[in-house]
């Protein structure tokens, strides 16, 4: 059986910068059924719910991870950090439940992939990759967002 990471605001949870949740019902069920595990990797960096939203700046995930682009709130707090602790997190738990593929949520900072917001608050897309999603991809897992997953 092929085991998923997933994002946990699309298994329902409401750990949304606005503590809300992006419920997808066929991710909530693969939860249920054991064949996915969930993380919010913001949350599991240490950042509350509600919070600030964040972008990244000066690049993508992937820049991040080399020390070479940041993670902004929107009230200018470098959160950086979180977002590598809770990427570092998702990578952990990814490892220990035998998960080879990841369903991340569409163009977070955390678990975008492909394409996320800029940095300027503008809802403005570049492409890349979100800090956990980055790490993931990393790692060797193959990594799509709810709109590209079909179960
Ligand atoms: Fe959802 Fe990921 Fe944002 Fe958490 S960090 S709310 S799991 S998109």
């Amino acid at each position: 059986m092929k085991r998923f990471l997933v994002s946990a605001c699309l298994a329902g949870v409401p750990c949304r910068h606005d503590g809300r949740a992006n419920l997808v019902e066929a991710v909530a069920e693969m939860v249920a059924r054991g064949e996915a595990v969930a993380i919010c990797p913001e949350v599991a960096g240490g950042l509350p719910v509600p919070r600030v939203e964040a972008e990244v700046q000066g690049g993508s995930g992937d820049a991040i991870l080399q020390g070479r682009a940041r993670v902004v709130g929107a009230d200018g707090r470098d959160l950086t950090e979180s977002f590598l602790a809770g990427a570092h997190a998702a990578l952990r738990l990814a490892r220990a439940f035998g998960a080879t593929a990841a369903v991340l949520k569409a163009r977070s900072p955390s678990c975008g992939s492909g394409a996320i917001y800029d940095g300027t608050f503008s809802r403005k897309l570049v492409p890349g990759d979100g800090v956990a999603a980055a790490l993931l991809k990393r790692a060797g897992l193959e990594v799509m967002s709810d709109e590209e997953f079909s179960p």
